[in-house]
This record gives structure tokens, C-alpha cells and sequence, in this order.
């Protein structure tokens, strides 16, 4: 039954598609990228190689950590930046209101580009958004961060363990996260915290892997992927390697 339900959603996704080419909305799609990427770049600054990102990323929340995040100018940027944006990292992130990108970052608007899920897991959609960013907005850095004491993956290991059926669609997502708890189950120490660090780690795989886009231009050296984890007691982000 639940490959079935899979299998239409499939069908559904492949038929929009089809439809959305047949309309002409692809056409649509390159016209706005171009003007994305002639347009407009409002923060040169943001123009940076990967490292740099990463570098810029870490000191940001380094200075969110130790209580010396910068004063932003919330009026100006907001003018600058109605003809486009060129932010300089993308974040798959936990839909977990604990969790916030732009502070954790000490980053203004346009910035981050980010995509939150909960579970911070690469769903098609959120790839899709990822693929937006790398090949319009010209952002090289993408950063899968997960986070102390995800509700999430705490979830799907009640579900593995436990038996426990959760009600709407909350078992697809679950299902989704059930890989990550399966390499860690047989770990020594925190299962959760040993699930949110391969969940981090499955998840950078797959946006490394994913193709046509982002593994041609990993292979290339011109997107870099990492994975973080947040300490909601510190503030504090730590790289996985
Ligand atoms: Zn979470």
C-alpha cells in the first residue's frame, strides 16, 4: 500500500511536470534565471568562492555564540535588495523554530538562502530549490545542518523501535528519516545523537550525488557541500567531516 501511494506520488510529480513544460512555465524558468543572474547581484560581497562561504559562515556564528552578533540595517537592505539577491550559502535546515539560519549565522536578508524541512532531509522539491540557488543565484556553498535534540529523528526512531504510528502524513517523513537511524542503531553511545549525525551525512551524499546539476559541478570543484550539527545549548555549529 505504501509503495502504491509512492508510486502515485510519482505519477502526480511526473504529470505536473509535463504539464507545466506543455504551458510553457520552462520558458518562464530560464527567462527569470537569466534576469536573476544579469540583473541583479545587490551585495558583491556575497560573491565568494566556496571556502570563503564556509569561512564567512563560522565566523558568523562565532560572533552568535559569543553574544557579538553585528547590528543590521533591516530599512536599507530591505531597498537594496528588491531587484534580486545573490546570497553566498544555501542551508537545509530543520523546520525546528529552535533553529535560525540567519541568527545562528549572524546573517542578514539575502544572505542565506534556505530550505527548512523537519528532518533537514533533501525531498525533491527541496533539491529542486537547492538547484534554483546553485545554477541562478550563483551560491557555492550549500550546508546540511542538523541539530541537538531533533523532534524529528527522534521520532523515527519511536517509529523503528517502538512500533509507534503517527497520524497524517507524519509517517512518510518519518520514513524518510528511518535510514539515518538504521546506520546508527547499532552504534556505540546516543542513538539519537549518533541518528542526527548520519542523517547530516546521508543527507550531504545525496546533494552531492544529485544529479544532472549539483554532481557535475561538485566534480568540478565549483559547489562545495558540508554538513554541520547545532548545539541548541551553545549556539554553537559544528562541522562533520
Ligand atoms: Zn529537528
Amino acid at each position: 500500500m505504501c509503495n502504491a501511494k509512492k508510486q502515485s506520488n510519482k505519477m502526480t510529480f511526473e504529470g505536473r511536470r509535463g504539464f507545466l513544460k506543455k504551458a510553457g512555465v520552462a520558458a518562464v524558468g530560464t527567462a527569470l534565471g537569466s534576469q536573476s543572474l544579469a540583473a541583479s547581484s545587490p551585495k558583491p560581497e556575497n560573491t565568494i568562492s566556496a571556502d570563503e562561504a564556509l569561512d564567512r559562515l563560522m565566523e558568523g556564528n562565532m560572533r552568535y555564540v559569543t553574544g557579538t552578533s553585528k547590528l543590521h540595517d533591516f530599512n536599507a537592505e530591505r531597498a537594496a535588495l528588491v531587484g534580486g539577491q545573490n546570497p553566498y550559502a544555501c542551508i537545509l535546515s530543520c523546520a525546528d523554530s529552535r533553529i535560525a539560519p540567519e541568527y545562528a549565522f549572524d546573517s542578514s536578508r539575502g544572505d542565506l538562502f534556505v530550505v527548512r524541512v523537519a528532518g533537514n532531509f533533501v525531498s525533491m522539491n527541496g533539491l529542486a530549490s537547492l538547484e534554483y540557488a546553485v545554477t541562478y543565484l550563483g551560491t557555492r556553498l550549500l550546508m546540511v545542518l542538523g541539530h541537538q535534540g531533533c523532534g524529528a529523528i527522534s521520532g523515527a526512531i519511536s517509529m523503528i523501535r517502538e512500533g509507534n504510528v503517527l497520524p497524517g502524513s507524519l509517517p512518510e517523513l518519518m520514513e524518510s528519516l528511518a535510514p539515518s537511524v538504521g546506520l546508527a542503531i547499532n552504534q556505540p553511545g546516543d542513538l539519537l545523537e549518533n541518528a542526527i549525525r548520519e542523517n547530516v551525512r546521508l543527507n550531504v551524499a545525496a546533494l552531492r550525488a544529485a544529479s544532472p546539476i549539483l554532481s557535475k559541478m561538485v566534480v568540478k570543484d565549483e559547489l562545495r557541500v558540508v554538513g554541520g550539527v547545532y548545539s541548541l545549548e551553545s549556539g554553537r555549529v559544528d562541522l562533520l567531516g
